[in-house]
């Protein structure tokens, strides 16, 4: 298997529907790190596992200095946001979604990560 990780930085507001009080309701900026895996048991025609800026047009290009709340069709928490990347990357198996020092999501596709995983048992 092939690894490949590429990490992105992206500024973008966002405000949380919650079913609580939160200042999180409010909307707010966060300079997001996001880490995304990509995994392939083979490599492409150019000996890629995907190509680095291609991702980074993916995840970094659409989102970046937007508001997450009119991008995305849903509640743009931390995970929410790692699962539409893992989503939306074809070998991408894994993302990490750091919003501040110290509050990061992390969604793996099981599906997607199943060879991994039998491997890491
Ligand atoms: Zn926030």
């Amino acid at each position: 298997m092939y690894f490949v990780t590429k990490r992105l930085e992206i500024s973008a507001a966002h405000s949380l529907s919650l079913s609580y009080e939160s200042k999180c309701s409010r909307l707010h900026g966060h300079n997001w790190v996001i880490t995304v895996c990509c995994m392939s048991r083979e490599l492409n025609v150019d000996g890629m596992v995907c190509d680095f800026t291609a991702i980074k047009e993916m995840i970094h290009g659409y989102l970046d200095h937007g508001n997450l709340n009119e991008l995305l069709p849903f509640n743009p928490t931390a995970e929410n946001i790692a699962r539409w990347i893992v989503d939306r990357v074809p070998q991408c198996y894994k993302a990490c979604v750091r919003e501040s020092e110290g509050n990061e999501a992390v969604y793996i596709d099981e599906e997607k990560a199943g060879v991994w995983l039998r491997l890491t048992e």
